[in-house]
């Protein structure tokens, strides 16, 4: 295992050669991936600075959700952007629900504080970058969703609401929370 910089993310990662044409990256902001040699040489810039963030969500969101490591190559960049459970990027509700989701995947109890870094777990709401990560937080504390309880520059400490445990599908697509959501994209 050598370190190396994510592919996704340019943060320290560690890196196995899984095949003589591709390796293994795990980094802690976006999960786990497999990337081709021609991919790597290649370079995913060629694909878009501006996309990357898409692919740190999927693979992350699959590592926590314990599926299949994806591989990335030159051909499938596209198809990935666009698989499950990738949402639409343009539907901020659909990116609050990962949010949501993912601290109650990280709460197995009422009362459970939920640390949330700013530098490392932007993936986690497909967020393009870490303001957009912050606005997200404090729009799902808005909407009493959550509770924030301890912030740094650096770090927000969550809990899940009471009302969302009593509501555990508690959706943002219902019309009475839909209307409050309101910044721009
Ligand atoms: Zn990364």
């Amino acid at each position: 295992m050598t370190t190396q910089n994510c592919y996704l993310c340019d943060r320290t990662a560690s890196s196995v050669p899984s095949e003589s044409w591709k390796k293994f990256i795990s980094c802690e902001t976006c999960g786990e991936y497999e990337i081709t040699e021609e991919l790597q040489h290649f370079t995913l810039s060629l694909f878009g600075e501006k996309n990357k963030y898409v692919l740190s969500g999927l693979c992350r969101e699959l590592k926590e959700t314990e599926q299949d490591v994806p591989c990335l190559t030159t051909q499938n960049l596209n198809e990935l952007m666009s698989r499950s459970p990738v949402p639409d990027m343009e539907d901020i509700n659909a990116k609050l629900e990962k949010l949501l989701a993912a601290v109650k995947r990280k709460s197995d109890h009422f009362g459970k504080i939920v640390e949330l870094q700013r530098d490392g777990d932007y993936p986690l709401a497909y967020a393009k970058n870490d303001k957009e990560f912050f606005a997200f937080i404090d729009q799902l504390v808005a909407m009493k969703l959550l509770e924030l309880k301890e912030e740094d520059n650096r770090t927000k400490f969550v809990m899940l609401s009471a009302s969302c445990w009593a509501h555990p599908s508690n959706k943002m697509d219902n019309e009475e929370s839909s209307t409050e959501i309101g910044f721009k994209v």
